[in-house]
């Protein structure tokens, strides 16, 4: 090998190396050694390791036939061909074929790919029309099907790595959660507890403005445990997706306006700002949308207590957006992702009450809906909550 050939090869190494993603560094290993190696489609079939049929994980067209660039299965016989018989392929046009018709010359070459010592797919490559395959060209080839291997290996690594992080994570959340859990079933039940033994007591009498005020402890104890259990179930409801979406044409200024009146009468103090302009309606489950703006204003109250809310709605390529925001003291930007997970909640100090299921329960209708569902938020400026949901479809 000469020098040139050497350095050559160095910078292309080195600008695969550099790509930030698997599929770009194919591109550039099957580009950048064109100059050796001249064909028209190359394509990687992979055998899925719990189907074991075949997956074209890549494909791209270069030369004749670039429409063809979608459609990968001119490969696939050859693929197969090569994984059974685990060994190279080389495939002249059929017999009989169109000898002026070059789309219907086929000349392919299939290499095998071995990924962590396995045999896990072919390498294929097509030139419509020839020439037939040199020796030099089967080399370049064999090279290329050794690298493309490599960093389809590095890409499976890197997924089952992601994988392994978010298993991980999860497990941790669930591990808080048994504490978070824990304190909050029986924080409320303490109260209780407390409140009926104490009232129960036959060596002291409690006035009647006593009695009222231990017994509306009582109930708004009730009530968060009451919450508290629904939360629970209802996640667990939406996770095994057991739960029925009943969907019909809904407005959504009327159902704000309605569960911003429920809100207030608990709440009458709030100070809410309604920008609802007329949208078209969506398809939705009238009940389970409430309850995720009501998770939303309910966690405005904890988080931004005292803050002004906000709440408009536009429409833009037939969605509706409904935003949703606060002047609160805001959520630091490496929670922001985290926020919609199961059991999730900002970690920290925290005298605010919860278990991390809310906004997870929102995630879960809104995508129900086929809508979406994101947060923006500014330390010290407050948080926006964003749903769009799509408009219902014209009878
Ligand atoms: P919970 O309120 O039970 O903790 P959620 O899923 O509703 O669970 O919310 C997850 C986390 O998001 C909360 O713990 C809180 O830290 C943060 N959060 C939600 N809404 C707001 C808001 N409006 N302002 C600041 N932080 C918020």
């Amino acid at each position: 090998m000469n020098k040139e050939t050497l350095s050559e090869l160095h910078r292309i190494f080195q600008e695969v190396q550099s790509k930030p993603d698997w599929k770009s560094a194919l591109d550039t290993l099957f580009v950048s050694l064109r100059g050796s190696f001249v064909f028209d489609n190359v394509a990687v079939y992979l055998s899925d390791r719990q189907t074991r049929g075949l997956d074209i994980v890549y494909a791209r067209a270069m030369g004749r036939g670039k429409t063809a660039e979608a459609d990968a299965a001119w490969g696939e016989n050859a693929a197969n061909d090569v994984i059974f018989n685990e060994h190279m392929v080389i495939h002249g046009p059929a017999k009989g074929s169109d000898r002026k018709d070059r789309m219907s010359q086929t000349y392919l070459l299939g290499i095998p790919l071995y990924i962590g010592s396995k045999l896990r797919g072919a390498l294929l490559f097509v030139r419509f029309g020839g020439p037939e395959y040199s020796e030099t060209h089967i080399h370049v080839a064999s090279l290329q099907a050794i690298w493309a291997a490599a960093l389809l290996e590095r890409k499976e690594l890197q997924e089952a790595r992601a994988e392994l992080d978010s298993v991980q994570r999860q497990m941790r959340l669930q591990d808080d959660f048994v504490s978070t859990i824990s304190h909050e079933l029986r924080t409320p039940l303490g109260f209780i507890k407390g409140y009926s033994t104490s009232l129960l007591r036959q060596d002291t009498t409690w006035d009647d403005a006593t009695q009222r005020e231990f017994l509306i402890i009582i109930d708004e104890e009730a009530d968060r445990l009451t919450k508290l259990i629904e939360d629970m179930l209802e996640s667990a409801r939406l996770q095994s997706k057991t739960i029925q979406f009943k969907f019909s044409p809904i407005r959504l200024d009327a159902l704000v306006r309605d569960v911003t009146a429920r809100v207030r009468t608990h709440h009458p103090a709030l100070e809410v700002d309604l920008k609802l302009s007329a949208v078209s309606p969506v398809l939705g489950d009238g009940v389970r949308l409430s309850q995720v703006l009501e998770n939303l204003y309910s966690n405005a109250i904890k988080y931004a207590p005292g803050s002004k809310i906000k709440i408009s709605l536009a429409e833009k390529n037939k969605k509706v957006r409904v935003s949703f925001i606060d002047e609160g003291e805001g959520i630091p930007e490496e929670f922001i992702p985290f926020l919609f997970e199961r059991f999730y909640r900002v970690p920290g100090e925290r005298t605010v009450t919860g278990t991390g299921l809310g906004l997870y329960i929102c995630k879960q209708i809104v995508m129900a809906h086929h809508g979406n569902i994101w947060v923006e938020s500014v330390l010290d400026r407050g948080t926006a909550f964003f749903i769009e949901l799509p408009v219902s479809p014209t009878l």
